[in-house]
């Protein structure tokens, strides 16, 4: 018997059964271009307008604050280029934490080669950067701030409502990348006093290719995509309804289930670390309580992140390790060594994300492979004394 255990729902999650239906439906009965004249487009208007209802609704915004994007990482480009070129006159200086996704920190480095300043605040050895420190950051050239909600690699979640709070004393805009957060913990971006809000809705149960980008009103960011009319002017191109209803289905989907649902992912993620942490070496990374529901994230002395990560996936366990997006190079994870951690530990890195349709049985599951993994692994490393019985 072949048992798989998807456990890396902060790569992305499969697309919940509200969703498919609504996107199914749709599809099937609609063909329109949104911008069009005649009633086939207007259907589609209605269906994609109705969806950014939904979508400000479910994150306390207005209607005419959510732009659509594809993905995540886009919508993070956005963000942080669009306010760099519309705030340039005020100052060049832009903050941002030392354990961004490579989306946010990719395009800070971009606007460094454009002339501008790029500060990175550091963290503690959780994860988490202080507003102390981004006070301490702030200058009178500062136009931008951008700091993530809740880390992909380890979870950890960051003070973002004070981060806001001192921004917005300063007139200084504030993006925060939300991609980890929103279906998975509570957003309301007027309670966060957050400028601009990054989603993704392949990250909580809707498809790949939708996206949003919360830009509070009267924030005149510039285009994205010069072309049509689509997204008020700002991001040209014909939109894909489907996918941006299976966003706004998945969206509340989420919400409905959160209480619930976080209930038993906290309790399969707390059996689940208290357990792996039994392993000799074994240590978790992130904050011990301020994470994300579904994250479980460790380092091993001794062993190679991928290598336990392929030999999971032989015995029906898909996790990560250190990011997707840097696995295939050879450098260390940068949240985890800007926690301070040695590269050769964070090298041993393996994240285990859960979600929805995981159960009890695979934490079992997990829980019977990850120290046989973790000891053949070892054994096969002459020099490693881990594991290896302690006198
Ligand atoms: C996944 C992710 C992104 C990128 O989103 P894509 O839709 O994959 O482009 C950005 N930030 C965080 C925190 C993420 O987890």
């Amino acid at each position: 018997m072949t048992r798989t255990v998807y456990a890396d729902h902060a790569a992305t999650t499969p697309v919940c059964r509200a969703a498919l239906e609504a996107m199914t439906d749709y599809i099937q009965q609609h063909h329109g271009n949104p911008s069009g004249l005649h009633s086939s487009a207007q259907a589609a208007k209605r269906v994609l307008e109705d969806a950014r209802e939904r979508i400000a609704a479910a994150i306390g915004a207005k209607k005419n604050e959510i732009y659509f994007t594809s993905n995540g990482s886009e919508a993070d480009n956005w963000a942080i280029k669009g306010a760099a070129e519309l705030r340039k006159d005020r100052g060049r200086h832009i903050i941002t934490s030392s354990v961004e996704h490579p989306a946010v920190i990719a395009s800070c480095e971009h606007l460094r080669t454009m002339g501008y300043e790029v500060s990175y605040l550091p963290v503690d050895g959780h994860g988490e950067a202080s507003a102390d420190s981004l006070r301490e950051a702030l200058r009178d050239d500062t136009i931008l701030v951008s700091v993530m909600m809740a880390n992909n690699e380890i979870g950890t979640l960051q003070p973002i409502e004070e981060m806001a709070r001192l921004c917005k004393e300063k007139d200084v805009l504030f993006h925060t990348d939300a991609v980890q957060t929103v279906g998975h913990l509570p957003v309301d971006v007027n309670e966060l006093g957050v400028d601009m809000l990054t989603m993704a809705g392949h990250k909580f149960g809707g498809p790949k290719g939708a996206a949003a980008l919360y830009v509070r009103q009267g924030i005149k960011l510039p285009p994205l995509i010069h072309g049509g009319g689509q997204e008020r002017g700002r991001r040209g191109g014909t939109e894909n309804v489907a996918a941006i209803l299976g966003m706004a289905v998945a969206l509340e989907e989420s919400i409905r289930v959160m209480p619930e649902a976080n209930e038993r992912l906290t309790a399969m993620r707390d059996r689940l670390i208290e357990e792996v942490l039994k392993i000799h070496g074994a240590h978790l990374t992130g904050h011990p309580e301020r994470r994300l529901p579904g994250n479980a994230s460790f380092a091993f002395e001794c062993i190679e992140g991928e290598s336990a990560a392929l030999m999971l996936n032989y015995r029906g366990i898909e996790v990560s390790t250190g990011s997707a997006c840097s696995t295939g190079s050879l450098e260390a994870s940068h949240v985890l060594t800007a926690t301070g951690m040695a590269k050769e530990l964070a090298h041993g890195s393996v994240r285990f994300s859960l979600g929805h349709g995981n159960t009890e049985e695979d934490i079992d599951h997990i829980l019977e492979h990850v120290p046989v993994v973790v000891e053949r692994l070892r054994s096969m490393s002459p020099l490693c004394n881990c594991g290896k019985k302690e006198d």
